[in-house]
């Protein structure tokens, strides 16, 4: 169904931002249509069936320690979870790191892991109880620097930095030097350990699916660009649609384009290569992180958390670099990383997300305003954080921004 010429609120792209925007808005009883360029809900969160697997574009989770999580129905999504831990290889040896709060049966194997003598483990101990059960405001008031510094300040060692802290957050921030705020890194961390990792039985889409189907099917126009955006209209095609309030919830790229007065940080890219394996050579479902001399930040068999993402039993494994790699720079590293020969590898498919988050470096805005005045408003992660929290926080607080201007009563 086409867009009608007019409405009250008008939305952007229908990625979590635009989404969480949207559903609060409708929920207060606005007349809001969103308007989505691609052909599918959720933006960034965006999944395909390659011969029966399930393949997100790109390995990412959902983490439940994400105050935004709470917005999502969690049992309907079916996830499927990793443990919270990773694996270590040193000297071609496989190390399990795991948190001995969910396994205590795993802290002798954590306590002679090679990640530095009992100094440096109760130094990470420390830095995660603080980051994780301290207030918010004290970690926010701390001296912003760079997630390294930040690590290296509270006394990690080189060894939990080199061979577990880098690789890990490499593939969550897609940026290996640490260059990342610190800021960001304690409310990341603070996630990491509050919440666990899962993927959704249906994929990573799926999220964005769930928040979508709370709107009425005619308020979502699939397949729908928006060309320019100025108050009070925007323009598709060749037809200018009115609204009272419009919401830019486009990639930063993008929001860029087509508000003047929001500049995008550097995109951070990330490919990841799709396997297939005839099983599993892993008992429990871990990341396998990358090494210091490779090119891969992380390797993982998804089927050993989340099954239905396999048609029939084989495991599908996700290996993840920073640089453009080609299938056969990396096929004998996702071999050494799972302990099977490159001939036991089936390559599915290779996928280079090129905007895949917005940097976060220092000094962090962690929440830029959203509210840039004549009815028009702005969000999405490169607002609040590059991440799916931060994403459905920003969305959340367009949606407060619009109703203090067209429902004042309701807030
Ligand atoms: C490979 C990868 C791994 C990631 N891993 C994680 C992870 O593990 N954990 C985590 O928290 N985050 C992760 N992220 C980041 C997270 O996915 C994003 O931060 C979040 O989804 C961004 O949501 P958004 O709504 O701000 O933007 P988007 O998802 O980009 O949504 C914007 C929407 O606007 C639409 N649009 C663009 N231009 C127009 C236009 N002109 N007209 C209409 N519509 C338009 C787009 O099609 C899109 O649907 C990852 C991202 C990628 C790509």
């Amino acid at each position: 169904m086409s867009p009608p010429a007019q409405a009250e609120v008008l939305v952007v792209g229908a990625g979590l931002a635009g989404l969480s925007a949207a559903t609060r808005l409708a929920a207060s009883g606005c007349d809001v249509h969103v308007l989505e360029a691609g052909r599918h809900a959720g933006g960034r969160l965006a999944t395909e069936r390659i011969d029966g697997f399930v393949v997100d574009r790109g390995f990412q989770v959902l983490n439940t320690g994400y105050p935004r999580a709470a917005d999502l129905d969690l049992d309907a999504l079916q996830l499927g979870w990793f443990e919270r831990g990773a694996v270590v290889r040193v000297d071609g040896r496989a190390y399990r790191v795991v948190d001995p709060r969910h396994r205590p049966l795993a802290l002798p194997a954590l306590l002679t892991a090679p990640l530095g003598g009992v100094r440096e483990k109760a130094a990470l101990a420390a830095f995660s109880v603080l980051r994780g059960y301290g207030p918010v405001s004290a970690l926010q008031r701390s001296p912003e620097r760079t997630a390294e510094q930040a690590l290296r300040s509270a006394g990690v060692g080189d060894a939990a930095l080199e061979r577990f802290l880098r690789p890990f957050l490499a593939g969550v921030l897609l940026e290996s030097d640490l260059a990342t705020s610190s800021h960001y890194l304690d409310l990341l961390w603070r996630s990491f350990v509050r919440g666990a990792i899962g993927l959704p039985a249906g994929g990573m889409q799926a999220v964005g699916e769930q928040l979508a189907g709370r709107l009425d099917g005619e308020r979502l126009h699939l397949g729908t660009p928006v060309h320019t955006v100025a108050p009070g209209a925007v323009s598709v095609g060749g037809s200018t649609l009115r609204a009272e309030a419009v919401v830019v919830a486009t990639d930063p790229a993008t929001a860029a384009r087509l508000l003047t007065t929001v500049t995008a940080s550097a995109p951070r890219e990330v490919t990841t290569h799709y396997h297939v394996l005839p099983g599993s050579p892993w008992p429990s479902p871990l990341i396998v992180l990358g090494q210091p001399d490779g090119r891969l930040v992380n390797s993982v068999v998804l089927t050993d958390a989340q099954p239905r993402y396999s048609p029939d039993g084989r495991a599908l494994v996700a290996s993840s670099s920073l640089a453009r790699t080609a299938e056969r720079d990396v096929r004998e590293e996702v071999a050494r990383a799972h302990d099977v020969t490159s001939g036991d590898l089936d390559h599915l498919t290779t996928i280079t997300v090129t905007g895949a988050q917005p940097a976060a470096v220092p000094p962090l805005r962690l929440r830029s305003p959203v509210d840039l005045g004549d009815g028009v408003y702005v969000c999405g992660d490169h607002r609040d954080t590059p991440s799916i929290q931060g994403a459905m926080a920003s969305g959340a607080r367009a949606a407060r921004a619009v109703l203090r201007r067209l429902r004042p009563s309701r807030l």
